[in-house]
């Protein structure tokens, strides 16, 4: 993977998120975590994949890229996994706007 695609990509969530196209989560994705302040994590740096994000507390986005560094492929990494995409799917589903305080990375 390219470093600048990871850039452009951070980029581009910024500047939708300023814009308001893209709204970032009231709490953290993974379903036992509810922590605030999220970031966004992206599921893939390839450029139609820009904006397609999950939001992560800082502890949890941390933990899955060290996750991912070990392995990707554990059975407990992809359970976890799988939990947080069922929520990112029923977050996209309801109409909360509420905007969260959001670093991104
Ligand atoms: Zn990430
Ligand atoms: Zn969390």
């Amino acid at each position: 993977m390219r470093a600048g695609g990871v850039v452009l990509a951070v980029v581009a969530v910024r500047a939708a998120v300023r814009a308001g196209t893209l709204v970032p989560w009231p709490v953290c994705a993974v379903p036992e975590c509810n922590q605030r302040y999220v970031q966004a994590h992206h599921v893939s740096y390839a450029e139609d994949m820009w904006l397609e994000v999950v939001w992560l507390c800082r502890r949890c986005h941390t933990e899955l890229h060290a996750e991912h560094r070990r392995s990707l492929q554990t059975p407990a990494s992809r359970r976890r996994e799988r939990r947080i995409w069922h929520r990112r799917r029923k977050a996209l589903q309801s109409e909360d706007t509420f905007m969260a305080n959001c670093m991104i990375s």
